[in-house]
């Protein structure tokens, strides 16, 4: 049986509880356990594929297709681990289950009732069986929210179902700084774990988000009214980069308070893995500027996955990096006057497009390294089409009625669910040999994740090939393009895939890897 850590927040959202929970993976996976993470979103959407990326931040794509909140990512880009539709679970959904159940009559009779059968039906959820040593599950939310409590009841219940030992409350929460008094308050801290136990859950471990180390006497008076020993009172440090994190619970023995709560061996980890990324933040490099031609740029998150990548890359080229975020719609050739890279990312509607084909234009013309990702791909070969071409009516149906239809909608997904006819998830693509994406790759046979409606339409290859233009890598069955490229070009590539969503900080991803490369060069 796996055990489980359960990793709640209080005083207010946006603590990095995402951060920490994949922290608590990565000390565990460094002492050579196995993890799998799980994240409990308590809002009443079924799932978050609906959700205003301006509100929620960019939508994260799981292999299996699932739409999910952008924790995930975090998952998977800091443990390796590969996440679906089982470990991401809102509200909406867990209510949805129940009703339908309701209606086909499973419940035979019975009043329904948010105990037990909500109750029972997030905790199903949270014991899907995973085969690995520890399930890390985050609740989402803020301790004292409406919709959150019956997720705690059904986390108290977890733990009482089998045996408190299995299980570990983990609790962020904040400390902050008074400027005028020069005093760090823990009061905040003090009523959020006491609001925990109104809900009958203990916190085991403390994680305390403040802006400087807290004492040994902040810890013990923290202890005192939070029933922990000192020792179990951490400090959440503000870091000026997330992959510090793993480093600075590692310092104050988090993996030991939890090795000691399940009855484990103490250990120490191998995390050079962490200090290698720590070194590079800290050496003087060289800087690489990428232009970001988009328009999502209000919204902190909406580029998450893309802005990890291109940071994983640079890791992996030793310089640091500098995104210039340079808005499509009012475009200008002279934004990139002093850029190493251009990068066209996903996106949905026409807003900007016209902006995104003269960066294409720009970076074309003038040989500065270019990447584009799914409609960075589209609006690629629209650019060529028009101005390599000469069809100056090209351009994708999702813009415009009357047009050469270059992009187009191709496949028949069927569309059980709002938003189902868009391609979602990993798919196979087959690279062509001698091509800059074999090269890139180093094999012929890719898998990568999709999240999009319109594709390339093939019957336009001939005539980008024989204008320069090549298709390098197609779904198996030969009908979907899914990677291009321009060979004359110093390095030009776009592929209809979002490859930044199997980038992690280790290895980067090979196809941001060579374009930060290519920056460089440059
Ligand atoms: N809007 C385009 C499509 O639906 C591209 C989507 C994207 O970039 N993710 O095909």
């Amino acid at each position: 049986m796996s055990r489980y850590i359960f990793v709640t927040g209080g005083v207010v959202s946006s603590l990095g509880k995402g951060v920490s929970a994949a922290s608590l993976g990565a000390l565990l996976q460094s002492r050579g356990y196995s993890v799998h993470v799980r994240k409990f979103d308590p809002y009443l959407n079924v799932d978050p594929g609906t959700m205003s990326p301006l509100q929620h931040g960019e939508v994260y794509v799981t292999n299996d297709g699932f739409e999910t909140d952008l924790d995930l990512g975090y998952y998977e880009r800091f443990l390796g681990v590969h996440l679906s539709r089982n470990d991401s679970c809102s509200g909406g959904r867990i209510y949805w289950e129940v009703l339908n159940a309701e209606r086909r009559g499973d419940y035979l009779g019975a009043t329904v009732q948010m105990i037990p059968h909500v109750s029972n039906k997030i905790k199903e959820h949270i014991s899907i069986p995973t085969n690995t040593d520890f399930v890390i599950c985050e609740i989402g939310g803020t301790v004292g929210d409406i919709e959150q409590k019956i997720f705690l009841e059904s986390i108290r219940q977890y733990a009482n179902d089998v045996g408190r030992r299995n299980v570990m409350f983990v609790h962020l929460a904040l400390a902050p700084y008074l400027e005028q008094s020069g005093e760090l308050k823990t009061k905040p801290t003090q009523m959020s774990v006491r609001r925990l136990l109104e809900n009958g859950i203990q916190a085991d471990m403390l994680f305390v988000r403040s802006p400087r180390m807290l004492t040994n006497e902040e810890r013990a008076k923290i202890g005192m009214f939070c029933n922990l020993p000192a020792k179990n009172v951490i400090t959440s440090i503000n870091v000026d980069n997330i992959y510090k994190i793993p480093l600075v619970y590692d310092e104050q023995d988090v993996f030991n308070i939890m090795a000691q709560h399940f009855g484990l061996p103490e250990a120490a980890g191998d995390m050079s893995k962490f200090k290698k990324i720590e070194h590079y933040l800290n050496n003087d490099l060289p800087t690489c500027t990428i232009g970001v031609v988009g328009k999502y740029f209000d919204v902190a998150d909406a580029y998450k996955s893309l802005n990890e990548a291109l940071f994983h890359a640079a890791v992996q080229n030793n310089v640091h990096l500098k995104i210039k975020k340079i808005d499509a719609e009012k475009f200008t050739p002279e934004e990139c006057s002093d850029v190493d890279g251009i990068l066209i990312p996903g996106g949905f509607g026409a807003r900007g497009v016209e902006g995104k084909i003269s960066a294409v234009k720009y970076a074309r013309e003038n040989n500065v390294p270019f990447m584009g990702i799914c409609l960075g791909m589209q609006t690629a070969v629209i650019e060529f089409m028009r101005n390599v071409v000469g069809d100056e009516n090209a351009n994708s149906t999702e813009f415009a009625k009357n047009c050469t239809p270059v992009i187009n909608i191709m496949n028949d997904c069927d569309s059980e669910n709002m938003g189902g006819t868009l391609r979602l998830g990993a798919y196979p693509c087959v690279i062509k040999s001698g091509t800059l994406a074999e090269q890139i790759y180093g094999t012929t046979n890719i898998s990568e994740r999709h999240r999009h409606r319109y594709e390339v339409d093939i019957k336009y290859k001939d005539e980008l090939e024989k204008n320069g233009m090549i298709i390098s890598g197609m779904s198996p069955d030969g009908k979907l393009p899914e990677i291009v490229e321009i060979p004359s070009h110093k390095f030009f590539i776009a592929g209809q895939f979002h490859p930044e969503f199997q980038s992690n900080p280790y290895d980067g991803h090979p196809m941001f890897n060579a374009f930060v490369s290519a920056a460089k060069r440059k």
